[in-house]
């Protein structure tokens, strides 16, 4: 567990809830982890995925860790603009790519169509990355990301072939290519199964155009165990495993390995604090919380597991129950058929590993407000890293009283 109950009982008198809590300690580990796992190859960065967890305080400690930002959006490159950028975007409008050049990021291209969009709207830069989507599955399936070849994103192998030609043609002298084909993975044979399948394109892009391409990026997709029986993945079996990969295959060329982690760094940091309303017994037990799928949509949108502990019970989880909000919408429940220890009202739920995914996919249905982001300092001092919603931010941008 990421947080004692003391720790929690403390913050617990600063703020009230809903509310997420971060982990200082546990993010820094958790990038120096992954920083050891790929410290044989001399160019590994981190570019972390900011929507993860887009926070500027998150990001502040990410980047004194020597992390970059991989951004999608507009917002999300102003939240990161003091940071080295990987512009991951796709469907991306003209003034996103303007904005990722003036800011020095490198932009990955989601499509062959993109290339001569960006050299009409932004230009093309001297480094330059292409986004790759395999035909076939690499590593095992996963439901978020979905089966291959019905992605939206990247492009197909010849694709990229293509790209490259037509990149030069226009300037670019640096290359780069990106492939995400998992969410979620908790297969220590993902990232050695990605290598393979980047390692082996990289020596044909160079034999066939003769471009060395200078990185490649693995992007996302590492899983964590959200399930007490998940086992966690071993990141140090897995740089090993890439590093035999990276000497067997390239056949002389020494590619950057590149990453844009999300959940593996931050969500085991996280947790959604929340108290138990009321609770109700009808053709079910329900636990209702003031906390709501407006706060933590994971479980209402993939049937995601969320592990739940009650803050200062220890006694048998030995009471079934459904966790719910209070959204008009049946969806709406953090757990359903859970056991859980008698709680009553006033009880403190924590919702675990939400520190990924979890505040950035909120929204305000129903007209519910937007709890606030608690940062739990390296020093063990809590502070406020995003006030709660007041009323008069839902209200801030009708132009019709
Ligand atoms: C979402 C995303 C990531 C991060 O994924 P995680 O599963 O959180 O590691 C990285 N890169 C891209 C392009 C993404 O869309």
């Amino acid at each position: 567990m990421t947080f004692t109950d003391q720790q929690v009982a403390d913050v617990l008198c600063q703020y009230q809830t809903p509310f997420y809590l971060y982990d200082e300690a546990t993010i820094r580990q958790r990038v120096r982890e992954l920083k050891q796992a790929f410290a044989w190859n001399e160019g590994f960065r981190e570019y972390f995925a900011v929507k993860a967890l887009p926070n500027p305080a998150v990001l502040e400690i990410l980047r004194q860790e020597g992390c970059g930002a991989d951004c999608a959006s507009g917002t999300e490159l102003t939240l990161a603009q003091n940071m080295d950028i990987m512009f991951t975007s796709n469907n991306t409008p003209a003034e996103e790519f303007v904005q990722a050049r003036e800011l020095g990021a490198i932009i990955n291209l989601d499509s062959l169509e993109m290339v001569d969009f960006l050299a009409q709207t932004a230009g093309i830069p001297e480094v330059i990355c292409c986004r790759y989507a395999p035909a076939t599955e690499v590593g095992s399936a996963n439901q978020i990301m979905g089966e291959a070849g019905q992605s939206k994103f990247g492009m197909r192998r010849d694709q990229v072939f293509t790209a490259f030609e037509r990149l030069r043609e226009l300037g670019a002298t640096r290359f780069g290519v990106h492939c995400m084909a998992a969410s979620n993975s908790l297969n220590n044979d993902y990232y050695p199964a990605l290598a393979r399948e980047l390692f082996d394109l990289a020596v044909e892009i160079r034999d066939r155009l003769g471009i060395e391409v200078e990185f490649l990026n693995f992007a996302g997709g590492l899983g964590i165990p959200y399930r007490p029986e998940d086992q966690p993945l071993d990141l140090a079996a897995i740089g090993a495993a890439v590093r035999r990969e990276y000497e067997t295959r390239l056949q002389g060329l020494k590619p950057a390995i590149f990453t844009e982690l999300g959940r593996y760094l931050v969500g085991p940091a996280g947790a959604l604090v929340t108290t138990v309303r009321h609770l109700k017994h009808s053709y079910k037990y329900y636990v209702g919380v003031d906390a709501s799928a407006t706060d933590l949509l994971r479980p209402a949108m993939y049937g995601a597991y969320h592990h739940i502990t009650v803050v200062g019970k220890d006694q048998p989880a030995d009471h079934p129950v459904d966790v719910v909000g209070s959204l008009c919408e049946n969806n709406d429940k953090f757990a359903i058929d859970r056991w859980l220890p008698e709680v009553e009202p006033g009880d403190v739920l924590l919702i675990h590993d939400a520190g990924a995914h979890g505040y950035s996919m909120g929204y305000n249905y129903n007209g519910k407000l937007r709890g606030g982001e608690v940062l739990l300092g390296a020093d063990g001092q809590a502070r406020m890293i995003r006030r709660p919603q007041s009323a008069e931010d839902y209200f801030a941008t009708l132009t019709v009283q």
